[in-house]
């Protein structure tokens, strides 16, 4: 090992950030792993508080012939934080809020370090109150009162909120509310980037396009130009986190979901918009699926007069595990008394409205449930915020339940997990997508349980494996329902992304042709393939 690192040291040394090497990682290791519960290893940890620190730290790892694992708060679930030797950069230390922004057009933004987590920045919007505002600029805290008085908020919801802005932005986070407002890209601004190399990048969105051929040439800060060329296979036209992103021809695209393969992003600069002034929360029963997604279809084409954001879909499984789980735990399960037997399907919705149109809104959603023979009257609706809260704790009860059943079978089979799937198809190929996982699991006698973003057709099917055979089973059949989905027109990898675990998912997805232009993008922008080793291209 070269350089000016010091052995078994916590020291910063010679301006370097904060690295830890030698027998101090043994007591890091938590570095090592993410929520996918798979466990690497590495030389070094860097905990940069800067981007010259950033840039210091790559450049070390390059001279002692280090991989970089970046990582931010390890929430992800497909192992892409997960080191594999070599440095794993940090940066939960670059976590300071760093000022505001607002257009000619009226438009506020935010501008954060990558290492500030999503819940706090949520939190900091909502109270308009920001820890790190006394070293913000004149202009900045000036904004302060308007961004109070204009009540905005920062869309993107991933269920994790202890996710880093920066780990959110590599992965193109999604999550409920993506149906209303799309995912993490369209509300990134601007980034700041550190190459492999230790250069730096200040892209805005909009300044570096390709042309119709996809042909870009990005100018470095040191005059010197990198000629690439956008990918050309299709972006699928559902929720997708598969890949470097095809669907646009703005450069900046390609960092934001490229899981930290091709830069550093050490600080971005997001778009804020206003908050529906009401919110409201529906539960709606059907008795049968066909109805449910008939519902669904019909919920889309009123998607912005009924102020959708979110529509997510609990199946008969998921109804009757639930109800299980009220008659073991009671009161106490969050699960309401009132969740009748006959209530076979649910459809849950997030509406976001003005005061002055919650009225229509409401009466408006009514006629819909008619028109499809159902009772409104049997459906859940929270107006006010303890009935919303009740209505959260009954969503978040079945995550919680399917994760105590695996608990449960991993106590005697400690190898075995759950299998969530994560997989989108066009609005026309619902049916067929949701068929399709009642066929294939049902014939291979797999236990199972469905829910998720339905608005989307993005369902989270629990593949609940009683023991390693199944386990296999379940595994294996996976990759066959992944490749059925891609017929279909749809992505492997809706919003997990690919990361580690997932990386023959890729290439079903955009051929070995789609692989090699990525890996074309991957060497223009770190010819030594230094960054986000295993991740991606595997
Ligand atoms: C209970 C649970 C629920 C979840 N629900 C959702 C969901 O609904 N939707 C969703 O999209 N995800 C979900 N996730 C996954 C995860 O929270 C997201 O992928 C999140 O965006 C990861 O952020 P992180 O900071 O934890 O990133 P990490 O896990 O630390 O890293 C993820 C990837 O991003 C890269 N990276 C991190 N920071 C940077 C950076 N500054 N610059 C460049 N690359 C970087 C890493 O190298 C890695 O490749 C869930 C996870 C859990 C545990």
């Amino acid at each position: 090992m070269s350089g000016n690192i010091a052995k078994a040291s916590q020291t910063p040394v010679g301006g370097m950030p904060q690295m830890v090497v030698g027998e101090a990682l043994s007591s890091w290791r938590k570095y090592f792993s993410d929520e996918s519960r798979k466990e690497g290893d590495a030389d070094c940890i860097a905990l940069p508080q800067n981007a010259e620190e950033v840039a210091m730290a790559v450049r070390e790892a390059a001279r002692n012939g280090w991989n970089v694992t970046i990582s931010g708060a390890r929430t992800g679930i497909t192992a892409a934080a997960v080191p594999d030797g070599g440095l794993v950069l940090s940066l939960e230390r670059m976590n300071h809020v760093l000022g505001l922004r607002k257009n000619e057009r009226g438009d506020f933004f935010v501008h954060c370090e990558s290492g500030v987590r999503l819940g706090d920045l949520q939190k900091s919007l909502q109270t308009g109150m920001f820890a790190d505002s006394k070293d913000w600029s004149e202009e900045s805290r000036a904004l302060l009162t308007e961004l109070r008085d204009a009540k905005l908020f920062y869309p993107p919801d991933p269920t994790e909120t202890s996710a880093s802005i920066g780990g959110t932005v590599a992965c193109n986070a999604s999550g409920a509310h993506t149906f209303g407002y799309g995912p993490t890209r369209p509300y990134v601004e601007a980034m700041h980037v550190v190459l492999a190399d230790g250069s730096s990048l200040d892209l805005h969105r909009g300044e570096w396009m390709a042309d119709d051929d996809g042909a870009f040439a990005l100018q470095m800060p040191d005059g010197t130009i990198l000629n690439g060329k956008m990918p050309s296979y299709p972006w699928p036209k559902t929720k997708s986190a598969a890949g470097y992103f095809s669907g646009g021809r703005d450069v900046m695209d390609l960092f934001i979901g490229s899981e930290g393969t091709l830069g550093v992003v050490t600080d971005v600069e997001l778009r804020l918009v206003p908050r529906p002034e009401r919110s409201i929360m529906v539960m709606c029963f059907w008795a049968d699926e066909a109805t449910a997604l008939k519902f669904v279809h019909a919920l889309r084409a009123e998607r912005k007069q009924l102020g959708l954001e979110a529509v997510e879909y609990f199946g008969a499984d998921a109804l009757d595990m639930l109800r299980e789980r009220r008659r073991l735990l009671g009161a106490a399960s969050g699960v309401p008394a009132c969740l009748e037997d006959d209530m076979r399907h649910g459809v849950f919705l997030d509406v976001g409205c003005s005061a002055a149109d919650e009225r229509d809104v409401l009466q408006r959603l009514q006629k819909v449930i008619k028109s499809l023979g159902g009772d409104a009257g049997k459906c859940w609706c929270a107006t006010e915020n303890d009935t919303r809260e009740r209505l959260r704790l009954f969503r978040h009860a079945l995550p919680e339940t399917v994760n105590g059943l695996i608990a449960q079978i991993r106590r005697q089979y400690p190898t075995v997990t759950k299998l969530g799937t994560d997989m989108a198809v066009p609005d026309e190929r619902l049916e067929e997508y949701v068929a399709m996982f009642h066929e294939e699991l049902g014939a291979a006698g797999l236990r199972y349980v469905t829910f998720g973003h339905v608005g989307d057709n993005h369902l989270h099917v629990n593949i609940l494996p009683r023991n390693p055979d199944e386990y296999a089973k379940g595994k294996a059949l996976y990759f066959d329902l992944a490749k059925r989905v891609v017929a279909m027109g749809g992505s492997p990898a809706a919003e997990h992304g690919i990361g580690k675990l997932k990386t023959n998912f890729l290439e079903l997805l955009i051929g070995k042709q789609g692989v090699e232009e990525m890996r074309a993008i991957k060497a223009l922008f770190d010819p030594h393939g230094m960054l986000g080793p295993k991740t991606l291209m595997g």
